[in-house]
């Protein structure tokens, strides 16, 4: 049979089978993925292969092969021994939530988080929410970072999640797609979801009830369907959206508009930064390259580690 890792809890994987049943399914003996060294070896969203055993009534399913991962998202563990944990994987796209107010959202941390998503090969939308709450000078800055991100090939939506605007077309890309939502607490990623479908609000409820009463001491990532065809991973308590160790040399090839100048660069190993007929800095002189950008792509490689602005918290 083959299926899809729902939920997990390190020792059950609950996978939905192409059948549409649910199975619970164990691994037998090690199980380890070349080139991985993480704790746990599949993760919500793996596509696996698994037998069916039978005792009794009960039908229950054993792991034989992961299939190949088109990308996955990894929270570092914290202790010496530097194994990684796998989140989640074949996630299609990511929804990052921005506020202008309450949250601020700072374009240093769009910049980081767009290059860890686009070095994790994940999709990313833009979405700016609370639209309904700005005034003229908020409104600028919106249509301000639209044009950035917009002409950079992000996708932009304006959404207000409280008064229903254009909760469509957030709900339009999702079809066919396994998608998160990601931003600073407080932008309103529970709010949107709710709109987008009140009965998955209640699920979600359940489970963080759950943690609370002390069941689980970890929380766990879960992926829900929804009812238009569109599956969304739900990441409770998960701060991070992983650290991404990029090379200095590789990083501008993380900033698409960059990327693009690249060869035509004096230098192929250009770092954008001091050296002579850079293409990228001349881009720059002639504001076809945004300075907030160029801003980002210096801070990010002078290695100023603003933690605070790198920080995301998934729903
Ligand atoms: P989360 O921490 O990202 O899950 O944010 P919440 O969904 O809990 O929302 C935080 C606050 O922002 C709540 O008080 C929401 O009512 C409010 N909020 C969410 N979306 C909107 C919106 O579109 N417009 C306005 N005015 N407030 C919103
Ligand atoms: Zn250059």
């Amino acid at each position: 049979m083959v299926g899809i890792v729902y939920k997990s809890t390190g020792s059950w994987y609950h996978i939905k089978a192409d059948n549409g049943k649910f199975y619970e399914c164990r691994i037998k003996g090690k199980f380890r993925i070349k080139g991985i060294k993480s704790t746990n070896p599949i993760a919500v969203g793996d596509k696996v292969v698994f037998d069916i055993e039978k005792k009794g009534d009960e039908e229950t399913g054993v792991i034989k092969t992961i299939l190949d991962r088109d990308n996955f998202i990894v929270r570092k563990s914290v202790n010496l021994s530097k194994q990684t944990h796998i989140i989640a994987a074949n996630i299609d796209q990511v929804f990052l939530l921005i506020t202008i107010n309450n949250p601020p959202t700072f374009t240093t941390f769009i910049d980081r988080f767009l290059v860890s998503t686009r070095a994790y090969r994940i999709d990313t939308v833009l979405v700016f929410n609370k639209i309904d709450s700005y005034e003229i000078e908020e409104r600028a800055e919106i249509m301000y970072l639209k044009d950035i991100y917009t002409a950079i090939g992000y996708k932009c939506i304006e959404v207000s999640a409280t008064q229903n605007i254009n909760i469509d077309k957030v709900k339009h890309l999702m079809v066919g797609k396994t998608s998160m939502f990601v931003g600073h607490s407080g932008v309103g990623k529970s709010t949107l979801v709710n709109a987008i479908e009140p009965v998955l609000e209640l699920k979600t409820k359940e489970i963080s009830d759950q943690h609370k009463q002390g069941q689980h001491t970890t929380t766990f990532a879960e992926m829900f369907d929804l009812s238009f065809n569109a599956k969304i991973i739900d990441t409770p308590g998960i701060k991070g959206f992983g650290v991404v160790d990029i090379d200095k040399y590789e990083l501008g090839d993380y900033f698409p508009e960059f990327f693009a100048l690249k060869q035509d660069c004096k230098f192929n190993n250009c770092l954008h930064l001091k050296e002579p007929h850079c293409a990228v800095k001349e881009a720059l002189e002639d504001e076809k390259v945004s300075w907030s950008r160029y801003k980002s792509y210096l801070q990010i490689i002078e290695g100023e580690e603003e933690t605070e602005h790198f920080r995301t918290d998934i729903w």
